[in-house]
């Protein structure tokens, strides 16, 4: 196991009803908020009326920044930034799903930076101090409510990319704030938590049956809830259930002690720059790929993903024969849900596939299990075809 230093000082509250404790957050943080929401889903639940009487109550001042694009744009970034200064904010309220979370988290680093908040992204600079940010999340998904990464992309650059910026101060989870995300989000928030912990499941470090236990149970968790929550949006233990799991895939806890790979995120990242497709119907997509294109550099590792997993009986079968049986279930399970399987399903085809080769590694090769090159990705995007 690697060395580590863990902290996380997000604080997690979870379950039916705590939107009530966001008044204690308004008396620690201040009255003078900026409101930060997407294209109106939290209108059409409701969520957007329970929170305007919590602010009547306290009479707070709330300025507000709506339709944060899926993929959320830098641009929309820069118009968060001047409200916060114009308006003298005291803190951010961030209300939907990764994308509302990482604008508002970029938001919350750019306002005390005195250049482009986009320096973070370019690796051009760190970001060191950040406005509060709490968020009230309504998709299973990202795990941003409880890390620090954000991605943006720059539109005009055609450029997406993530970065360490500030973990929320709180975020209110509460799965009934779901029961109204529509099929296609649910299957792409399962896709989305499942890579997340494959891209620290596959790893070279010796002597890590911690971890793995633990990123096992959170897969194994997410595939039995999976189809309870799509035949029934409002089963509120299926949702609960992926809920926690998406959290606790990417707030660190898998990290602590392993070398991680990242690849197949840094691939997705430059489909979607090009393409502006759903993040985690690419990861559906290129996973499975991913995996093929690498899984000799481990086999015994992908034999013990297809038992532990998948089920995979080993009966008459070699290491490799097992290896594979579990990433064709992996492919198997995607298709199940109706996760897209191929990237002409978005309608994507080979004229681009060497721009985005080149995009996936704007800091050199890529991933740890196998590091990539260019001709690597150009591979596993013609996979994807
Ligand atoms: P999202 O882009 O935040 O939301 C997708 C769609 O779901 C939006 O149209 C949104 O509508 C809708 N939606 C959200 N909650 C809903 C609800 N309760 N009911 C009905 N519709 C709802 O999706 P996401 O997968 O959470 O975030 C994706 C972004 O996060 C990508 O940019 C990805 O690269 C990034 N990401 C970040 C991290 C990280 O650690 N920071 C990790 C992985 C991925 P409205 O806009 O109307 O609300
Ligand atoms: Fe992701």
């Amino acid at each position: 196991m690697n060395s580590f230093t863990f902290h996380n000082p997000t604080e997690l509250i979870f379950g039916k009803g705590q939107l009530s404790q966001l008044e204690n957050k308004i008396d620690q943080l201040g009255s003078k908020i900026l409101l930060v929401y997407g294209g109106g889903s939290i209108k059409k639940s409701g969520l957007y009326d329970k929170l305007q009487t919590i602010f009547q109550k306290k009479n707070c001042e709330i300025v507000e920044l709506a339709g944060v694009e899926p993929n959320p744009r830098l641009s929309t970034v820069h118009k968060g930034i001047e409200f916060i200064r114009e308006h003298k904010l005291n803190w951010i309220l961030a209300v939907g799903g990764g994308s509302v979370i990482d604008a508002s988290k970029a938001m919350a680093v750019g306002a005390l930076y005195d250049g482009d908040v986009w320096d973070f992204y370019e690796r051009k600079a760190v970001a060191k101090d950040a406005l509060p940010l709490g968020t009230i999340l309504t998709l299973s998904a990202t795990g941003s409510e409880m890390n620090r990464g954000s991605v943006v992309t720059n539109w005009e650059t055609k450029q997406k990319h993530g970065a360490g910026t500030t973990f929320p101060t709180f975020s209110i989870l509460d799965p009934e704030n779901t029961f109204t995300v529509p099929k296609n989000q649910t299957v792409y928030g399962i896709s989305d938590t499942l890579s997340h912990t494959f891209e620290q499941y596959f790893s070279h470090t010796p002597e890590i049956p911690l971890q793995t236990g633990l990123a096992e149970t959170i897969m194994k968790t997410v595939i039995g809830n999976a189809k309870k929550a799509l035949d029934n949006p409002e089963d509120y233990d299926a949702r609960a259930n992926l809920m926690l799991s998406s959290t606790l895939a990417l707030n660190g806890l898998l990290a602590m002690g392993v070398e991680t790979d990242w690849a197949t995120h840094s691939i997705e990242h430059a489909v979607s720059a090009v393409y502006d497709i759903p993040h985690g119907g690419g990861l559906a997509i290129i996973f499975p790929n991913w995996m093929k294109y690498v899984y000799k550099e481990d086999v015994s590792r992908f034999k013990r993903f297809a038992i532990e997993v998948w089920d995979v009986s080993p009966e008459g079968k070699s290491d490799e024969e097992i290896a594979l049986a579990g990433i064709e279930a992996v492919r198997n399970f995607f298709n199940e849900i109706g996760a897209p399987s191929r990237l002409a399903d978005y309608n994507i085809g080979d004229d681009q596939l060497k721009v985005m080769a080149k995009k996936a590694l704007p800091f050199g090769p890529i991933g740890n299990f196998k590091k990539l090159s260019e001709e690597d990705v150009y591979e596993i995007l013609k996979m994807s075809l």
